[in-house]
């Protein structure tokens, strides 16, 4: 009897996993991996950093070499051969060897796409220009490292401030150039809701890095080496090279013209199962296709590693026989932004707004800014956290920004959303505590402490964006230390340290709202509920203290 023949199409995360898994699970499966590129089980998410140096050995960046993973799996791997079309009634693709030139017939029986996706270059004039990049795979990294090798580039425009944007441009300027970043929307990172993105831009400025907001790239004018970037501002900046990183479109035209299911953005149209929706025979994993969001259960897509590894083992198992479901992608993700580490799980205020759903009425939002491990102990970073939470407590998604620990807390809070936990879930997670690490009370913890206040009703948290129409109506009270007023307050905000607040009481007017607040949230808190029991009845608490209201000053278009 003929084995089995599997044809993966696309040689990176998802179609290298699924290789390796196909032989983990049967040694009688003929196997044939078919990569257009030079390279299969790269590290694509290592790129920035080799152009940054911080990555010094490009051979680190190849996980694995053909050669390796034919004598560890015996895969047929075929690098420089491209497939240009799938003929499901023959059940054959044509392959077009790219270093000969021919094309060739090739049969299978079960076909995996895994050919993920490319970045969108749009038709802006001048976007060919020899020193415009994008940073997509190692050949276009080995573009990048050897032109600033050869032309010693000053300047560097990124325009997208997407998760590799901002990595790339942070590695450029690692390697001394000015780097200006160019961001059409008003924020950059957009699984973050603006107030957290305002860390990330305070931080991305600080570094020197130009940021340019809200502002989208008309025309890029290349003369004698250097391209000016004209945005449709009108502003000019000038630069010795340029990456482009505004997005990605899924590979799907192979799909397309053979037939299969595609939704409006090019996803491939999968069912739980990963099978592809005409076709039994043929499954597609990875970027190119769509995906149910893990919360909401609409379906979208999300372009990440994890989840185009996971798929191709998951994918492998039902080829060989398994009925196993891909339950939907979270979205977890985390970024280093220079000394930040920004991570981001499940879905943000904009997606729920943009479904529809109304803060309060639908969901609420805990914000905390607190202390990365216990703040006796040296080092301890400031963190912030914010939760989304429907009226049962269940967490719709998280978002953090710190210097340190944001990793684990993320991780925590992403397994906790997956086996479907509430934020009192989060408060009663026992997690390992030694002041290095951690507080007695985990971030963690706080998060679903406060998460647990607000849906007891034991506070009242007003959003940043509300405290000029409260400012209007109601008494604004800053509970901070003198030095901390001295140094910046809200424009109205009446001064009396929480310590003195119960010398004080008669100077606080009992028929007006009352909003408090703090630096972080905390000690707001806590003059609400004194406050709340000494006969002020309408009490409330700016969500994440100071910290968030003053982002607010850098935009009011969100
Ligand atoms: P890929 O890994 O892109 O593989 C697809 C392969 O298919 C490509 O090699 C392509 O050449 C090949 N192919 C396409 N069409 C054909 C054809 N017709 N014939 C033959 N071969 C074909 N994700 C994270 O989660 N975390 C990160 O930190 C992160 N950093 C990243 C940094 C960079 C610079 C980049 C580019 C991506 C990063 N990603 C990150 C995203 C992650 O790499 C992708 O989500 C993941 O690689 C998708 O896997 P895939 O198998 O779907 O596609």
């Amino acid at each position: 009897m003929m084995n089995k023949k599997v044809m993966i199409i696309g040689g990176v995360a998802g179609g290298a996993s699924t290789a390796a898994r196909l032989r983990r699970l049967d040694e009688n499966i003929d196997i044939i991996l078919l990569e257009r590129g030079n390279y299969v089980s790269f590290a694509n998410c290592g790129l920035p950093y080799y152009i940054g140096d911080v990555i010094e050995d490009r051979e680190a960046l190849f996980v694995q070499t053909p050669e390796e993973i034919n004598k560890r799996f015996n895969i047929d791997i075929r690098v420089k051969n491209e497939v240009i079309g799938i003929d499901r009634d023959q059940k054959e693709v044509d392959v077009r060897n790219l270093i000969t030139n021919e094309t060739y017939k090739e049969p299978y029986d079960t076909l995996v796409l895994a050919t993920g996706s490319s970045p969108i270059k749009p038709p802006i004039p001048g976007i060919d220009s020899p020193n415009v990049f994008t940073l997509w795979n190692v050949h276009d990294t080995d573009n990048i490292k050897n032109f600033i090798i050869n032309k010693q580039p000053k300047k560097a425009v990124v325009i997208g401030g997407g998760f590799i944007g901002i990595e790339t441009a942070e590695n450029l300027h690692a390697l001394g150039m000015k780097v200006s970043v160019i961001e059409m929307l008003h924020q950059v990172m957009a699984p973050l809701d603006f107030e957290m993105s305002e860390i990330v831009h305070q931080n991305i400025r600080a570094q020197g890095v130009n940021l340019h907001l809200g502002d989208g790239v008309s025309k890029l004018d290349h003369k004698d080496g250097v391209t000016t970037v004209i945005l449709q501002s009108g502003k000019r900046i000038h630069a010795d090279m340029v990456i482009l990183s505004i997005g990605i479109r899924p590979n799907s035209k192979l799909a397309q013209n053979a037939g299969l299911q595609i939704n409006e953005r090019g996803g491939i149209v999968v069912d739980e199962y990963l099978r592809t929706s005409y076709d039994k025979n043929i499954y597609a994993i990875g970027d190119v296709i769509e995906v149910t969001e893990f919360i909401s259960k609409n379906k979208t897509m999300i372009p990440l590693a994890g989840p185009a590894n996971k798929q191709g083992r998951i994918c492998a198992n039902n080829i060989c026989g398994a009925e196993e479901k891909y339950k939907g992608t979270q979205g977890t993700s985390i970024v280093k932004v220079f000394d930040l580490s920004v991570a981001t799980t499940g879905i943000n205020e904009k997606i729920l707004k943009r479904l529809g759903m109304k803060y309060k009425k639908d969901y609420l939002t805990a914000l905390i800014y607190t202390k990365s491990h216990a703040e006796y102990y040296p080092g301890a970073n400031p963190m912030a956290i914010k939760v989304i939470l429907n009226h049962y407590g269940n967490i719709l998604g998280a978002q953090i920004i710190g210097q340190d620990g944001v990793d684990k807390r993320i991780d925590v809070i992403a397994a906790s959303v997956r086996l479907g936990g509430t934020v009192y879930d989060l408060k009663e997670l026992e997690l390992a505590y030694a002041p290095p690490y951690s507080s007695a009370k985990d971030p963690v913890n706080m998060i679903g402490f406060v998460g647990e206040n607000i849906l007891k009703g034991l506070t009242d948290v007003v959003h940043w964006k509300s405290i000029e129409q409260f400012k209007r109506e109601g008494y604004l009270l800053d509970v901070r230390d003198i030095d901390e007023y001295l140094d910046g307050h809200i424009e109205g905000a009446e001064h009396i340290p929480l310590n003195d607040l119960r010398s004080n009481l008669d100077n606080i007017p009992k028929d007006k709202k009352i909003i408090v607040y703090c630096k972080g949230g905390l000690r707001g808190y806590i003059a609400e509920r004194y406050l709340k029991q000494n006969g002020f009845n309408d009490v409330s608490n700016i969500s994440g203290g100071y910290v968030f209201h003053n982002y607010k000053l850098f935009s009011d278009d969100i």
